[in-house]
């Protein structure tokens, strides 16, 4: 059996990572867990979590720290990401880093690669422009893809510094076809002998 393989994938808002993050999960079989989905999926149904961080998001601004980490804790300690998960969209910014060390330290278990989709910001913003018109989410207005655009320069971006020391760190031109992408991406895992298992992938 193949050794879990635990992965983030970070990148701007509108880099694609949401649509790479599931390529990736699929073929290694693993969970993607994306923190958006579920507080968007919380807000959709209307649950007390959805109440209480729907303004939050509405504003493009983060969700609290404690709160986000406790929800990919108890996401994290369900039995399908015992081998192994796709992280999108956690840990935001260096606090939720050190909750998720914490936690994996607590369970013996190690990050295989953080990928870091680089896209211009005008190739963001364009993207998330047609995703507003696509898909109508509240979040994607003109002032509020400036603000999380903000956010993730002030607050995300410096993650990569942490996890860079820790040679965890694979930048992925995202600028290109999808296909493209992840076919750079499975190179770069590749490289550090993270192939999808044949079992997984067949
Ligand atoms: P996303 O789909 O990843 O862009 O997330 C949508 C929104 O959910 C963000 O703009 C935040 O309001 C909230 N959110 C998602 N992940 C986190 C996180 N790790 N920490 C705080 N807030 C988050």
């Amino acid at each position: 059996m193949a050794s879990p393989v635990r992965l983030l994938i970070v990148g701007p808002q509108g880099s694609g990572k949401g649509t790479q993050g599931v390529r990736i999960a699929e073929a290694f079989g693993i969970p993607v867990v994306s923190t958006g989905d579920v507080f968007r999926a919380n807000v959709a149904e209307g649950t007390e979590l959805g109440l209480q961080v729907k303004e939050v998001i509405d504003a493009g601004q983060l969700v609290s720290d404690e709160l986000t980490s406790r929800i990919v804790r108890d996401r994290l300690s369900k039995e399908d990401a015992a081998d192994g998960f796709l992280l999108d969209g956690y840990p935001r910014n260096l606090a939720q880093v050190m909750h998720l060390d914490e936690f994996l330290e607590g369970r013996d278990e190690h990050l295989g690669a953080v990928l870091a989709l680089v896209v211009p910001r005008d190739e963001s913003i364009e993207r998330l422009r047609a995703r507003a018109i696509d898909q109508g989410r509240a979040d994607d207005t003109e002032e509020v893809i400036a603000n999380r655009l903000a956010i993730y320069e002030s607050e995300t971006a410096p993650i990569l510094g942490v996890y860079g020391t820790r040679g965890l760190v694979d930048e992925i031109d995202g600028v290109g076809t999808l296909d493209e992408v992840t076919e750079r991406i499975f190179a770069a895992l590749e490289a550090r002998g993270l192939a999808p298992s044949a079992a997984a992938s067949a």
